[in-house]
């Protein structure tokens, strides 16, 4: 028998999720965002959990190719751009789009206009303007003649003006509030031709009025939330339920430890029940005591370290679970948000980091 931890990736959740977020932007198109291997559910599920998609958007060059030999027709988009010349050659073979973020790759792209124009070639970008995340984009006293630059290249065809939110799931953020990033946006872009391209998951769930031409939702085509509210409450359901059993029960006495570095000590008798995922499978090591978890759907609390095949839960209040209970990581049960806010970060970390040895099924 295999060992039981398993991923189990429900795709009817992902087609609902991304239902979901373009109901939220009437009028616009949805990138469905499928960087990190569709967030760790694989590429190939999420080109198929997200068919309806108007795009796909990532950031690896080899995963975009292979989206293409997977028979994907519709816009892929590459959200870093492009990172060096011979990545041209790359768009042009299979029909990307990129983000053009920086003056050395407007650089690129004269250099290579010649010959790309003589081959026919016309790129669709998306010219990314810096409104104060300052991690990619021309600042916005520099967007206009970097849009000029970029229109006069023989090779480029559309160009989409584009940005990304710091903190749209905090409206009212005293550094940098969504509001100050828009105003940004539009004196930088404005009077410029093209389509537009603004909102997250985070813009797509709480500034729905921002939805532009197109849209860029990620997390919660995951059933994950950026922050601001709870899954449940934006109608989106889990797209991967982690799921593993009891492999063995402890009944320890007052004042004896658990695990590693023998963190956790019970106060009284205790039973204690062993769990076959660890942190090799990508559960968060730093998880602490009172992380939620399900044993025969019934919530309890993580005790003890996290090891790299292990974890250890309280099975006080469960007398009737036994080796081979059920035990639910985060998914359905147990919202992935619920489980990462204890461990001290977020959903989109915990589904990213599922380890490869961890057998993936569809459900
Ligand atoms: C990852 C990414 C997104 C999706 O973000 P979510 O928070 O997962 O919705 C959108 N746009 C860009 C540029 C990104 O890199």
């Amino acid at each position: 028998m295999p060992r039981p931890i398993v991923a189990t990736i429900h795709l009817d959740s992902m087609q609902h999720n991304l239902a979901r977020a373009k109901a939220l932007s009437p009028g616009a198109k949805a990138w469905g965002v499928v960087k990190a291997n569709g967030y760790g559910h694989g590429l190939e599920r999420a080109m198929r959990g997200f068919a309806d998609a108007d795009g796909l958007a990532l950031i690896e060059f080899d995963n975009a190719v292979k989206l293409r030999e997977l028979g994907w027709k519709k816009p892929i988009l590459l959200l870093e751009g492009f990172f060096g010349p011979s990545d041209l050659n790359t768009m042009a073979g299979y029909n990307l789009q990129a983000a053009v973020h920086c003056n050395e790759q407007l650089e690129w792209l004269e250099a290579a206009q010649e010959a790309l124009t003589a081959r026919g070639i016309r790129f669709d970008l998306h010219l990314k303007m810096n409104t104060g995340m300052n991690r990619l984009g021309f600042m916005p006293d520099a967007y206009a003649a970097a849009h000029a630059r970029l229109i006069a290249i023989t090779c480029v065809g559309s160009v989409t003006l584009m940005t990304h939110f710091a903190n749209a799931d905090d409206v009212d953020h005293p550094l940098l509030p969504i509001n100050e990033q828009i105003r940004r946006f539009e004196l930088g872009a404005a009077g410029l031709p093209g389509m537009r391209s603004l909102s997250n998951s985070a813009g797509v769930l709480l500034h729905a009025s921002l939805a532009n031409d197109w849209v860029r939702p990620g997390i919660m085509l995951y059933g994950g939330t950026p922050g601001g509210g709870t899954a449940d409450g934006f109608g989106l359901q889990p797209t991967m339920t982690l799921s593993s059993e009891i492999i063995g029960i402890q009944d320890i006495a007052a004042g004896d430890a658990v695990g590693y570095g023998s963190r956790f000590q019970a106060e009284g008798p205790m039973r204690v029940g062993v769990v076959a995922c660890g942190y090799a499978d990508g559960y968060p090591r730093h998880a602490p005591l009172g992380t939620p978890v399900l044993v025969d759907g019934v919530k309890t609390q993580l005790v003890g370290r996290v090891s790299m095949d292990m974890l250890t839960v309280d099975l006080t209040a469960l007398p009737s679970a036994r080796i081979g209970s059920k035990v639910t990581l985060w998914g359905k049960g147990l919202p992935v948000d619920d489980v990462a806010e204890a461990a001290g970060t977020i959903g989109y970390e915990l589904m990213c980091a599922l380890a490869p040895r961890v057998p993936v099924v569809e459900g």
